[in-house]
Protein backbone atom coordinates (compact mmCIF):
# COMPACT_ATOMS: atom_id res chain seq x y z
CA UNK A 1 0.00 0.00 0.00
CA UNK A 2 1.60 3.43 -1.27
CA UNK A 3 2.21 5.87 1.98
CA UNK A 4 0.74 8.39 -0.03
CA UNK A 5 2.63 12.55 -0.23
CA UNK A 6 1.06 14.44 3.12
CA UNK A 7 1.93 11.23 5.22
CA UNK A 8 4.97 11.77 7.48
CA UNK A 9 8.53 9.94 7.25
CA UNK A 10 10.61 8.93 9.82
CA UNK A 11 14.33 8.62 9.48
CA UNK A 12 16.76 6.77 11.66
CA UNK A 13 19.72 9.33 11.54
CA UNK A 14 20.30 12.95 10.81
CA UNK A 15 23.73 13.06 9.15
CA UNK A 16 23.78 14.87 5.96
CA UNK A 17 22.17 12.01 4.02
CA UNK A 18 19.15 12.36 6.34
CA UNK A 19 19.16 16.03 5.50
CA UNK A 20 19.30 15.38 1.84
CA UNK A 21 16.48 12.36 1.95
CA UNK A 22 14.15 14.89 4.07
CA UNK A 23 14.64 17.67 1.42
CA UNK A 24 13.59 15.62 -1.07
CA UNK A 25 10.99 14.15 1.18
CA UNK A 26 9.53 17.48 1.82
CA UNK A 27 9.69 18.61 -2.13
CA UNK A 28 7.30 15.31 -2.43
CA UNK A 29 4.61 16.70 0.40
CA UNK A 30 6.10 14.56 3.17
CA UNK A 31 6.51 15.85 6.36
CA UNK A 32 9.72 14.06 7.97
CA UNK A 33 11.05 13.54 12.00
CA UNK A 34 13.92 11.96 12.58
CA UNK A 35 16.38 10.66 15.23
CA UNK A 36 20.09 11.98 15.66
CA UNK A 37 22.32 12.11 18.69
CA UNK A 38 23.36 15.47 18.16
CA UNK A 39 21.11 17.91 18.31
CA UNK A 40 22.90 20.46 16.08
CA UNK A 41 22.34 17.49 13.61
CA UNK A 42 22.29 18.68 9.83
CA UNK A 43 19.00 16.92 9.22
CA UNK A 44 17.73 19.40 12.17
CA UNK A 45 17.14 22.75 10.40
CA UNK A 46 15.29 20.73 7.47
CA UNK A 47 12.83 18.52 9.64
CA UNK A 48 9.07 18.96 11.27
CA UNK A 49 10.72 16.97 14.63
CA UNK A 50 14.20 16.15 15.57
CA UNK A 51 14.52 13.90 18.76
CA UNK A 52 17.74 14.16 20.26
CA UNK A 53 18.57 10.50 21.69
CA UNK A 54 21.41 7.49 20.66
CA UNK A 55 21.15 5.23 18.22
CA UNK A 56 20.10 2.37 20.82
CA UNK A 57 17.40 4.28 22.35
CA UNK A 58 14.86 1.63 22.30
CA UNK A 59 12.16 3.73 23.68
CA UNK A 60 13.04 6.92 21.53
CA UNK A 61 13.13 4.89 18.42
CA UNK A 62 9.48 3.56 19.29
CA UNK A 63 8.55 7.39 20.13
CA UNK A 64 9.91 8.00 16.47
CA UNK A 65 7.84 5.44 14.80
CA UNK A 66 4.48 6.22 17.04
CA UNK A 67 4.59 9.50 15.26
CA UNK A 68 5.70 7.83 11.59
CA UNK A 69 3.80 6.38 8.75
CA UNK A 70 7.22 4.58 7.88
CA UNK A 71 10.47 4.46 8.88
CA UNK A 72 13.82 4.63 7.24
CA UNK A 73 17.59 4.31 7.90
CA UNK A 74 20.71 6.85 6.97
CA UNK A 75 23.09 4.62 8.97
CA UNK A 76 23.54 1.18 9.94
CA UNK A 77 24.72 1.73 12.92
CA UNK A 78 21.02 1.53 14.38
CA UNK A 79 21.30 -1.52 17.30
CA UNK A 80 18.57 -4.08 15.89
CA UNK A 81 16.74 -3.27 19.40
CA UNK A 82 16.01 -0.31 18.18
CA UNK A 83 14.91 -1.19 14.81
CA UNK A 84 12.33 -3.71 15.87
CA UNK A 85 10.91 -1.47 18.58
CA UNK A 86 10.30 1.09 15.76
CA UNK A 87 8.94 -2.08 13.52
CA UNK A 88 6.13 -2.47 16.14
CA UNK A 89 4.73 0.63 15.51
CA UNK A 90 5.50 1.26 11.46
CA UNK A 91 6.84 -0.19 8.57
CA UNK A 92 10.54 0.07 8.61
CA UNK A 93 12.58 -0.22 5.77
CA UNK A 94 14.63 -1.30 5.32
CA UNK A 95 14.31 -4.21 7.49
CA UNK A 96 15.87 -5.41 10.48
CA UNK A 97 17.30 -8.31 8.84
CA UNK A 98 18.88 -6.60 6.16
CA UNK A 99 20.69 -3.94 8.63
CA UNK A 100 21.69 -6.96 10.78
CA UNK A 101 23.67 -8.59 7.68
CA UNK A 102 24.83 -5.29 6.60
CA UNK A 103 25.78 -3.82 9.94
CA UNK A 104 28.26 -6.19 10.66
CA UNK A 105 31.62 -6.33 8.60
CA UNK A 106 32.22 -9.83 8.70
CA UNK A 107 28.52 -11.41 8.63
CA UNK A 108 28.17 -9.42 5.71
CA UNK A 109 31.06 -11.24 3.81
CA UNK A 110 30.38 -14.38 4.99
CA UNK A 111 27.25 -13.99 3.71
CA UNK A 112 27.86 -12.48 0.39
CA UNK A 113 30.90 -15.61 -0.17
CA UNK A 114 28.17 -18.07 0.98
CA UNK A 115 25.66 -17.19 -1.46
CA UNK A 116 27.98 -17.19 -4.14
CA UNK A 117 28.79 -13.42 -4.69
CA UNK A 118 32.26 -12.52 -4.95
CA UNK A 119 34.14 -11.57 -2.69
CA UNK A 120 38.31 -10.49 -2.32
CA UNK A 121 40.14 -13.05 0.34
CA UNK A 122 39.33 -12.21 3.80
CA UNK A 123 39.53 -13.66 7.31
CA UNK A 124 37.23 -12.72 10.60
CA UNK A 125 39.45 -12.48 13.29
CA UNK A 126 38.21 -12.07 17.01
CA UNK A 127 41.57 -11.82 18.84
CA UNK A 128 45.30 -10.55 18.41
CA UNK A 129 46.56 -14.05 17.80
CA UNK A 130 44.42 -14.86 14.98
CA UNK A 131 45.14 -11.04 13.85
CA UNK A 132 48.90 -12.42 13.32
CA UNK A 133 48.10 -15.55 12.12
CA UNK A 134 45.74 -13.86 9.32
CA UNK A 135 48.05 -11.35 7.89
CA UNK A 136 50.74 -13.96 7.55
CA UNK A 137 48.25 -15.74 5.91
CA UNK A 138 47.26 -13.18 3.19
CA UNK A 139 51.16 -12.88 2.45
CA UNK A 140 51.55 -8.82 1.78
CA UNK A 141 50.25 -5.96 2.04
CA UNK A 142 46.04 -6.05 3.75
CA UNK A 143 43.64 -4.34 5.25
CA UNK A 144 42.18 -4.66 8.62
CA UNK A 145 38.87 -3.27 9.58
CA UNK A 146 37.02 -3.66 12.62
CA UNK A 147 33.40 -5.89 12.14
CA UNK A 148 31.01 -2.94 13.37
CA UNK A 149 31.01 0.77 13.48
CA UNK A 150 33.53 1.93 10.63
CA UNK A 151 33.12 4.58 8.02
CA UNK A 152 34.94 6.70 5.63
CA UNK A 153 37.71 4.55 6.45
CA UNK A 154 38.03 5.26 10.29
CA UNK A 155 37.85 1.83 11.97
CA UNK A 156 40.64 0.16 9.46
CA UNK A 157 44.39 0.43 8.78
CA UNK A 158 46.14 -1.09 5.59
CA UNK A 159 49.09 -2.85 6.54
CA UNK A 160 52.05 -2.37 3.89
CA UNK A 161 53.34 -6.44 4.27
CA UNK A 162 56.73 -6.74 3.11
CA UNK A 163 58.84 -6.10 5.73
CA UNK A 164 58.43 -8.84 8.35
CA UNK A 165 59.06 -7.48 11.76
CA UNK A 166 60.93 -9.49 14.20
CA UNK A 167 59.79 -12.38 15.27
CA UNK A 168 59.59 -11.52 18.91
CA UNK A 169 57.74 -8.00 17.89
CA UNK A 170 55.49 -9.67 16.00
CA UNK A 171 52.76 -10.45 18.76
CA UNK A 172 53.04 -7.00 20.37
CA UNK A 173 52.52 -5.45 17.14
CA UNK A 174 49.95 -7.12 16.34
CA UNK A 175 48.27 -6.89 20.05
CA UNK A 176 48.39 -3.37 19.78
CA UNK A 177 47.02 -2.72 16.14
CA UNK A 178 44.42 -4.75 17.62
CA UNK A 179 44.09 -2.35 20.35
CA UNK A 180 43.80 0.64 18.10
CA UNK A 181 41.10 -0.88 16.25
CA UNK A 182 38.92 -1.17 19.83
CA UNK A 183 39.98 -4.62 20.31
CA UNK A 184 36.92 -6.35 18.57
CA UNK A 185 36.00 -8.49 15.91
CA UNK A 186 37.87 -7.42 12.65
CA UNK A 187 38.10 -8.75 8.93
CA UNK A 188 41.44 -9.11 7.30
CA UNK A 189 41.18 -8.76 3.70
CA UNK A 190 43.88 -9.12 0.66
CA UNK A 191 45.02 -5.78 -0.17
CA UNK A 192 43.41 -6.19 -4.02
CA UNK A 193 45.32 -4.53 -7.04
CA UNK A 194 42.43 -2.02 -7.84
CA UNK A 195 41.78 -1.02 -11.83
CA UNK A 196 39.15 1.27 -10.25
CA UNK A 197 36.19 1.50 -7.72
CA UNK A 198 32.74 1.70 -8.81
CA UNK A 199 29.15 1.33 -7.23
CA UNK A 200 25.69 0.59 -8.30
CA UNK A 201 22.60 2.12 -6.63
CA UNK A 202 19.12 -0.09 -6.89
CA UNK A 203 16.03 0.40 -5.72
CA UNK A 204 13.11 -1.58 -4.67
CA UNK A 205 10.18 -1.19 -3.38
CA UNK A 206 8.04 -3.00 -0.75
CA UNK A 207 5.73 -4.36 -3.40
CA UNK A 208 9.16 -6.05 -5.25
CA UNK A 209 9.58 -3.28 -8.38
CA UNK A 210 13.48 -2.42 -8.97
CA UNK A 211 15.35 0.51 -10.65
CA UNK A 212 19.20 -0.16 -11.10
CA UNK A 213 21.29 3.48 -12.17
CA UNK A 214 24.26 2.88 -14.21
CA UNK A 215 27.44 2.41 -12.00
CA UNK A 216 29.09 5.15 -10.68
CA UNK A 217 33.04 5.66 -10.91
CA UNK A 218 34.52 6.74 -7.68
CA UNK A 219 38.09 7.95 -6.57
CA UNK A 220 39.27 7.54 -3.10
CA UNK A 221 42.21 9.29 -1.41
CA UNK A 222 43.16 8.06 2.06
CA UNK A 223 40.33 5.48 1.82
CA UNK A 224 37.72 8.66 2.16
CA UNK A 225 35.66 9.05 -1.48
CA UNK A 226 37.21 11.49 -3.14
CA UNK A 227 35.37 12.41 -6.64
CA UNK A 228 32.78 10.00 -8.19
CA UNK A 229 31.80 10.31 -11.87
CA UNK A 230 28.01 9.49 -13.23
CA UNK A 231 27.58 7.91 -15.23
CA UNK A 232 31.11 5.91 -14.74
CA UNK A 233 32.59 5.73 -18.04
CA UNK A 234 32.92 1.51 -17.80
CA UNK A 235 32.83 -0.77 -20.68
CA UNK A 236 29.66 -2.67 -21.43
CA UNK A 237 30.14 -5.64 -20.03
CA UNK A 238 31.22 -4.24 -16.79
CA UNK A 239 28.71 -2.19 -16.51
CA UNK A 240 26.32 -5.43 -17.48
CA UNK A 241 28.13 -7.18 -14.58
CA UNK A 242 27.89 -5.27 -11.65
CA UNK A 243 24.60 -3.76 -12.75
CA UNK A 244 23.32 -7.62 -12.70
CA UNK A 245 25.03 -8.14 -9.25
CA UNK A 246 22.93 -5.33 -7.70
CA UNK A 247 19.43 -6.57 -8.97
CA UNK A 248 20.67 -9.97 -7.48
CA UNK A 249 21.85 -8.69 -4.58
CA UNK A 250 18.37 -6.17 -3.92
CA UNK A 251 16.25 -9.72 -5.56
CA UNK A 252 18.18 -11.98 -2.95
CA UNK A 253 18.09 -9.72 -0.02
CA UNK A 254 14.56 -8.61 -0.68
CA UNK A 255 15.74 -5.21 0.19
CA UNK A 256 13.19 -2.14 0.87
CA UNK A 257 14.41 1.10 -0.42
CA UNK A 258 17.93 1.71 -1.70
CA UNK A 259 20.55 -0.83 -1.88
CA UNK A 260 24.41 0.52 -3.14
CA UNK A 261 26.95 -2.17 -4.20
CA UNK A 262 30.44 -0.82 -4.01
CA UNK A 263 32.69 -2.23 -6.15
CA UNK A 264 35.98 -3.32 -7.46
CA UNK A 265 37.56 -3.69 -10.21
CA UNK A 266 40.79 -5.48 -10.51
CA UNK A 267 43.54 -5.13 -13.26
CA UNK A 268 42.89 -8.31 -14.55
CA UNK A 269 39.47 -7.81 -15.38
CA UNK A 270 37.30 -9.45 -12.30
CA UNK A 271 35.23 -7.41 -10.83
CA UNK A 272 34.39 -8.05 -6.73
CA UNK A 273 31.79 -6.73 -4.34
CA UNK A 274 33.54 -4.45 -1.23
CA UNK A 275 30.97 -3.57 0.75
CA UNK A 276 27.01 -3.08 0.81
CA UNK A 277 24.83 0.11 2.09
CA UNK A 278 20.88 0.09 2.17
CA UNK A 279 20.77 3.72 2.13
CA UNK A 280 21.53 6.54 0.03
CA UNK A 281 25.58 6.70 -0.55
CA UNK A 282 28.03 9.42 -1.14
CA UNK A 283 28.79 7.91 -4.82
CA UNK A 284 25.32 8.84 -6.02
CA UNK A 285 25.10 12.52 -5.09
CA UNK A 286 25.48 13.43 -8.79
CA UNK A 287 22.08 11.63 -9.05
CA UNK A 288 20.86 14.93 -8.14
CA UNK A 289 22.09 17.05 -10.77
CA UNK A 290 22.75 14.30 -13.75
CA UNK A 291 19.44 11.95 -13.16
CA UNK A 292 15.42 12.05 -13.58
CA UNK A 293 15.36 10.97 -9.80
CA UNK A 294 17.67 11.74 -7.35
CA UNK A 295 18.89 8.87 -5.33
CA UNK A 296 17.12 11.16 -2.22
CA UNK A 297 13.34 11.08 -4.07
CA UNK A 298 14.52 7.24 -4.81
CA UNK A 299 14.82 6.14 -1.57
CA UNK A 300 11.54 8.34 -0.18
CA UNK A 301 9.42 6.01 -3.24
CA UNK A 302 11.10 3.46 -2.42
CA UNK A 303 10.09 3.49 1.01
CA UNK A 304 7.01 4.81 0.41
CA UNK A 305 5.56 2.31 -2.00
CA UNK A 306 4.50 4.52 -4.91
CA UNK A 307 6.06 4.22 -8.74
CA UNK A 308 10.18 4.25 -9.19
CA UNK A 309 11.52 7.11 -10.68
CA UNK A 310 13.31 7.25 -13.87
CA UNK A 311 17.16 6.14 -12.96
CA UNK A 312 18.22 7.98 -16.53
CA UNK A 313 20.81 10.02 -16.94
CA UNK A 314 20.01 12.97 -18.62
CA UNK A 315 23.06 14.76 -18.11
CA UNK A 316 26.18 13.33 -16.91
CA UNK A 317 27.48 14.87 -13.69
CA UNK A 318 30.55 14.62 -11.13
CA UNK A 319 30.91 15.58 -7.76
CA UNK A 320 34.13 16.17 -5.35
CA UNK A 321 34.12 15.81 -1.89
CA UNK A 322 34.26 18.98 0.36
CA UNK A 323 36.39 17.39 3.52
CA UNK A 324 36.90 20.10 6.65
CA UNK A 325 40.45 19.92 5.43
CA UNK A 326 39.38 23.07 2.99
CA UNK A 327 38.30 25.15 6.53
CA UNK A 328 41.56 24.38 8.13
CA UNK A 329 43.49 27.19 6.95
CA UNK A 330 41.43 29.32 9.19
CA UNK A 331 40.09 31.29 5.73
CA UNK A 332 36.74 30.98 4.64
CA UNK A 333 36.50 28.77 1.13
CA UNK A 334 36.07 30.91 -1.65
CA UNK A 335 32.60 29.73 -2.67
CA UNK A 336 31.97 32.61 -5.03
CA UNK A 337 34.93 31.87 -6.95
CA UNK A 338 33.90 28.15 -7.46
CA UNK A 339 29.96 29.12 -7.85
CA UNK A 340 31.43 31.35 -11.26
CA UNK A 341 31.90 27.82 -12.98
CA UNK A 342 28.99 27.12 -15.41
CA UNK A 343 27.40 23.85 -14.16
CA UNK A 344 28.97 23.92 -10.81
CA UNK A 345 26.86 23.79 -7.44
CA UNK A 346 27.63 24.36 -3.69
CA UNK A 347 26.28 21.24 -1.49
CA UNK A 348 26.78 22.19 2.09
CA UNK A 349 25.20 19.87 5.02
CA UNK A 350 25.14 22.47 7.56
CA UNK A 351 27.79 21.15 10.07
CA UNK A 352 28.97 23.71 12.35
CA UNK A 353 32.90 21.99 13.04
CA UNK A 354 35.19 21.42 10.76
CA UNK A 355 37.53 18.83 11.37
CA UNK A 356 40.21 17.38 8.72
CA UNK A 357 38.62 14.29 7.08
CA UNK A 358 34.73 15.31 8.23
CA UNK A 359 32.22 15.43 5.23
CA UNK A 360 31.17 18.85 5.55
CA UNK A 361 29.50 19.02 1.73
CA UNK A 362 30.24 18.72 -2.22
CA UNK A 363 30.71 20.81 -5.46
CA UNK A 364 28.39 18.99 -8.08
CA UNK A 365 29.02 20.00 -12.16
CA UNK A 366 27.20 18.59 -15.06
CA UNK A 367 28.78 18.52 -18.42
CA UNK A 368 28.56 16.82 -22.12
CA UNK A 369 30.68 13.73 -20.63
CA UNK A 370 31.45 12.72 -17.24
CA UNK A 371 34.99 13.66 -17.81
CA UNK A 372 33.71 17.43 -18.65
CA UNK A 373 31.99 17.48 -15.82
CA UNK A 374 34.91 16.60 -13.48
CA UNK A 375 37.40 19.23 -14.85
CA UNK A 376 34.54 21.78 -13.67
CA UNK A 377 33.95 19.89 -10.62
CA UNK A 378 38.34 19.96 -9.86
CA UNK A 379 38.51 23.03 -10.71
CA UNK A 380 35.65 24.80 -8.66
CA UNK A 381 37.03 22.96 -5.91
CA UNK A 382 40.85 24.22 -6.65
CA UNK A 383 39.15 27.96 -6.66
CA UNK A 384 37.74 27.34 -3.01
CA UNK A 385 41.31 27.33 -1.53
CA UNK A 386 43.72 29.43 -4.16
CA UNK A 387 40.83 31.96 -4.02
CA UNK A 388 39.88 32.44 -0.64
CA UNK A 389 40.40 36.50 0.16
CA UNK A 390 41.07 37.23 -2.97
CA UNK A 391 39.16 39.30 -5.02
CA UNK A 392 36.93 37.81 -7.70
CA UNK A 393 37.89 37.94 -11.42
CA UNK A 394 36.19 40.93 -13.24
CA UNK A 395 35.64 42.95 -10.40
P1 LIG B 1 34.38 2.40 4.41
O1 LIG B 1 33.29 1.71 5.17
O2 LIG B 1 35.15 3.37 5.23
O3 LIG B 1 33.89 2.95 3.10
P2 LIG B 1 35.75 0.41 2.79
O4 LIG B 1 35.89 -1.01 3.20
O5 LIG B 1 34.83 0.71 1.67
O6 LIG B 1 35.41 1.25 4.10
O7 LIG B 1 37.19 0.95 2.44
C1 LIG B 1 37.43 2.30 2.06
C2 LIG B 1 38.35 2.34 0.85
O8 LIG B 1 39.62 1.74 1.17
C3 LIG B 1 37.85 1.57 -0.36
O9 LIG B 1 36.90 2.30 -1.09
C4 LIG B 1 39.16 1.35 -1.10
O10 LIG B 1 39.59 2.53 -1.74
C5 LIG B 1 40.13 1.04 0.03
N1 LIG B 1 40.11 -0.42 0.30
C6 LIG B 1 39.40 -1.03 1.24
N2 LIG B 1 39.60 -2.37 1.24
C7 LIG B 1 40.47 -2.61 0.24
C8 LIG B 1 41.10 -3.81 -0.28
N3 LIG B 1 40.84 -5.02 0.25
N4 LIG B 1 41.95 -3.67 -1.31
C9 LIG B 1 42.22 -2.45 -1.84
N5 LIG B 1 41.67 -1.29 -1.40
C10 LIG B 1 40.81 -1.36 -0.37
MG1 LIG C 1 33.20 1.94 1.47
Amino acid sequence: MPIAPGSTLGILGGGQLGRMTALAARTLGYKVHALDPDPDCPARSVLDRCLVASFDDVAQAAELASQCDVVTLEIEKISTEALAAAARLAPVRPSADVLAMVQDRGVQKSWLSSNGFPVGPFREVATSAQLLEATRAMGGACFVKSCVGGYDGKGQLRLSGGASPGEGDAGSEAAALFGSLGGQRCVVEQALDLEAELSVLVARSPSGKLAVYPPALNHHRDQILDWSLLPGPLSASVTGQAVQIALDLAVGLRVEGLLVVELFLLRDGRLLINELAPRPHNSYHASEVACATSQFEQAVRAVCDLPLGSTEVVRPAAIVNLLGDVWMDGASPAFEAALEIPGVRLHLYGKRIARPGRKMGHLSATGRTPEEALVAAKLAMARLSSHAGLPLPGR
